[in-house]
């Protein structure tokens, strides 16, 4: 997929970058899209400020039991940001110095920035959603019902966004009633007057609102045989809906949820507009170039960088 290889930990003892260096945290990370999404935008924003030629952006492969000392190492080494990915993003939130209060109602960090005092934690999820939402769907979160698809933490943070942006209503379906309840609990006290309803993925499915936006926030899809995670096909009418699949694979192949979707008629997006729109706003946060700006040039890379898969 790209020529950026995958460091360890035990690479940081002799680390010679002499510039200001960036990194993501994964376990697995060698198929991350983020270092050839990031690599092109420094690249893009060295051409106009040079403080920007010597910022690199590196991949780790970090298991979970090594976070705690990568976290340490990194900041040591003077590493100025850190994407988090799976399986981090809850566990990073407790090992942080300081936490940027959207970040804190999620309960889950994917950016940090480095501080005198140790790391700055934020969530760029929920921006990534809703601005991909709103570009490929032309659809807003605010004012719209929200039928969201799953109960982890992609689901945790898109249900804060939805929130937050003062959505009509929004009812969360997952296949583990456990979860569920978990997640609901989180929420209740930060809906206010928007009405949460929960709900099992199995039929029968209750009756949605009219015109929903349905986000999956499940990790089915991402093997091709997967099936949906809901089957839309049983409700009576999905006319005037939508659907965000956060889950994208390749650029040729549809996910199993949005050719689910499609076959039905309703307009859908799969997932790589969030993931650039969350790595956009990370390197806004890091830099100060805005979001918008250096999205497009990180969608082209990271197209670029699926087709090779
Ligand atoms: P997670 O915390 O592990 O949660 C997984 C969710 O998927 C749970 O709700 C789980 O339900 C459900 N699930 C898993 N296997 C299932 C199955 N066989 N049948 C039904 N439901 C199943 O993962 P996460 O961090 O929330 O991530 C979820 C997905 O979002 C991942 O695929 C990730 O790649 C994607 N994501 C994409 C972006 C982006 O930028 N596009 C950003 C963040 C995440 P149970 O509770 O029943 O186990």
């Amino acid at each position: 997929m790209s020529a950026d290889p995958v460091h360890t930990l035990d690479d940081l003892a002799r680390w010679s970058h002499a510039g200001t260096s960036l990194a993501v945290l994964g376990h697995p990370i060698a198929h991350s899209l983020s270092p050839p999404m990031h690599n092109a935008a420094l690249a893009g924003l060295a051409q106009r400020d040079a403080r920007f030629r010597d910022w690199r952006y590196f991949r780790f492969d970090v298991p979970p039991a090594d976070l705690p000392r990568a976290l340490a190492l990194l900041h040591e080494k003077k590493f100025y940001g850190l994407n988090l990915t799976v399986p981090h993003k809850v566990m990073a939130f407790d090992l942080v110095a300081e936490i940027d209060p959207a970040a804190r109602l999620i309960g889950a960090v994917n950016t940090l920035v480095w501080t005198e005092r140790g790391w700055r934690g934020h969530n760029t999820d929920g921006y990534g959603l809703a601005t991909a939402v709103h570009e490929t769907l032309r659809r807003k979160l605010t004012g719209a019902n929200i039928v969201l698809l799953g109960a982890g933490g992609a689901a945790r943070a898109a249900a804060v966004e939805c929130l937050q942006q003062g959505c009509a209503s929004l009812w969360i379906g997952n296949r583990t009633r456990e979860n569920l309840d978990a997640l609901f609990g989180l929420l209740k006290p930060i809906a206010g007057k928007i009405p949460l309803h929960d709900f099992l993925v199995t039929p029968p499915l209750p009756a949605f609102p009219a015109n929903p936006i349905y986000i999956n926030a499940t990790s089915l899809g991402l093997k091709a045989s997967d099936a949906p995670p809901i089957d839309l096909g049983v409700l009576p009418s999905t006319a005037g809906s939508s659907s965000y699949d956060m889950i994208y694979t390749t650029t040729t192949t549809e996910t199993p949820f949005v050719a689910h979707t499609k076959s039905l008629n309703i307009p859908s997006a799969n997932g790589l507009s969030m993931l650039v729109h969350q790595g956009a706003k990370s390197l806004e946060i890091w830099t100060g170039a805005p979001a918008v700006e250096t999205a497009p040039v990180m969608r082209s890379a990271a197209e670029a960088a699926l087709r090779d898969v």
